[in-house]
Formats: C-alpha cells, sequence, structure tokens
C-alpha cells in the first residue's frame, strides 16, 4: 500500500509519527503537480491535513494526539511528494479580548499551489519560523515576499487567486517552498540571522 493509500483509510488520523523530519530526502525533493480530476486519495489527504490543523491547535485534541500546533502543512511533509498544502491561520481575539468575527483569516486546501507575483518588498516574521519537519528552534529572519498573489486549484479543479499579505503571505510562502524543496532555514542569513535588508518589514 502506498502512503497515500495509508494516510487517506477513513479511521487514519494524521499524527506526528506520520510527518517526516529534515533529513529525509523527499523534504529536498521538488513535488510533482497533481492532475485534475484528482483521485480519491488526494481529495481526502487534502481533508486529512486540514483536520490535523484543527487537531493541532485544539488544546484537547492536541494533547491528547500529542501534536505541536500547526497553520500550514504540506503534503511533502508526509512523504507524498505532491503539490499539495493545507493552511489554517486562525484570527487572533483584539486588545479587548473580543473573539473574532471570523474564526479564521485564512482557511484553504490548495493543489498546484504557485506564487505568480509578488512585492519588491520583503518581510519577515519578528519571531522566525517554525516547522513540523524541524524539531529544533532555529533563530532568524526567514526573508520572504511581504505581499504574494497566489494561483492554486480546489478540490474541483476551479482555479483561484488570492492576493495575500502579513501573516497569510507568510505561511503560504513556507508551505509553498515545500513543495519545491526548500527549508526556512534556506532563508536565513547564515552569517547574520537577524540582519534587515532596507524596507524589510517585521510582521509581528
Ligand atoms: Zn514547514
Amino acid at each position: 500500500m502506498s502512503v497515500i493509500e495509508k494516510l487517506a483509510k477513513p479511521s487514519h488520523l494524521i499524527n506526528m509519527n506520520d510527518i517526516i523530519r529534515e533529513g529525509h530526502p523527499t523534504l529536498r525533493k521538488i513535488c510533482d503537480d497533481v492532475t485534475f480530476p484528482l483521485s480519491d486519495e488526494e481529495i481526502i489527504l487534502g481533508e486529512k491535513m486540514m483536520q490535523f490543523l484543527k487537531n493541532s491547535q485544539d488544546p484537547v485534541t492536541a494533547e491528547k494526539m500529542g501534536l505541536r500546533g500547526g497553520v500550514g502543512l504540506a503534503a511533502p511533509q508526509l512523504n507524498v511528494s505532491k503539490r499539495i498544502i493545507a493552511v489554517l491561520v486562525p484570527n487572533m481575539e483584539d486588545k479587548d479580548g473580543n473573539p473574532p468575527k471570523e474564526a479564521y483569516s485564512l482557511q484553504e486546501v490548495m493543489y498546484n499551489p504557485k506564487v505568480v507575483a509578488h512585492s519588491v518588498q520583503d518581510a519577515a516574521l519578528a519571531d522566525g519560523e517554525g516547522c513540523l519537519s524541524v524539531d529544533r528552534v532555529v533563530e532568524g529572519y526567514v526573508v520572504r515576499h511581504s505581499r504574494v498573489t497566489v494561483e492554486y486549484f480546489d478540490k474541483n479543479g476551479e482555479k483561484h487567486r488570492i492576493k495575500l499579505k502579513g501573516y497569510n503571505s507568510i505561511v503560504v510562502q513556507h508551505e509553498i517552498d515545500h513543495t519545491n524543496g526548500i527549508m526556512f532555514y534556506d532563508r536565513i542569513n547564515e552569517k547574520n540571522p537577524f540582519a534587515v535588508k532596507d524596507g524589510m518589514l517585521i510582521v509581528e
């Protein structure tokens, strides 16, 4: 049975044991495009990747299943070398503690996602980045585009084009990088991890 068939079994919930870690060769491979119509396994995998992110963000379920919290997951991290990513970015409560109007600022399973345009301005998260495939802290600014236009297909094969900025933009670029064999620390300045290029936006 192939990896994707195992992951797509109805009874299976994606957990930390399914996630491969740095050093595994699949994380350095260029993923294949998916073709449409998708296979049942490819559709189910996308749904299960989203369910994993939800589980990982639910304190009770995450504790029970031993999950690290995540806002994004790419199929290659499950040893499936296909261009499939899931992103789930929760909205924070405001500074007065009021709950957000929408639970998520971004919730999408994307097939064949691609950055088709980007700002000249760079951006990096103030606290750096982490990755479910990296079991250590790597400090430094991960230099990315501040704003991106991304094209992707949904599970029905419909094409979408979205503009992203701020945290959402960073998360999607991190996941698309996985489909191109790029790890977040590849984008940290080795000699000076906290170097700030002219005009670079620091995203809090
Ligand atoms: Zn990652």
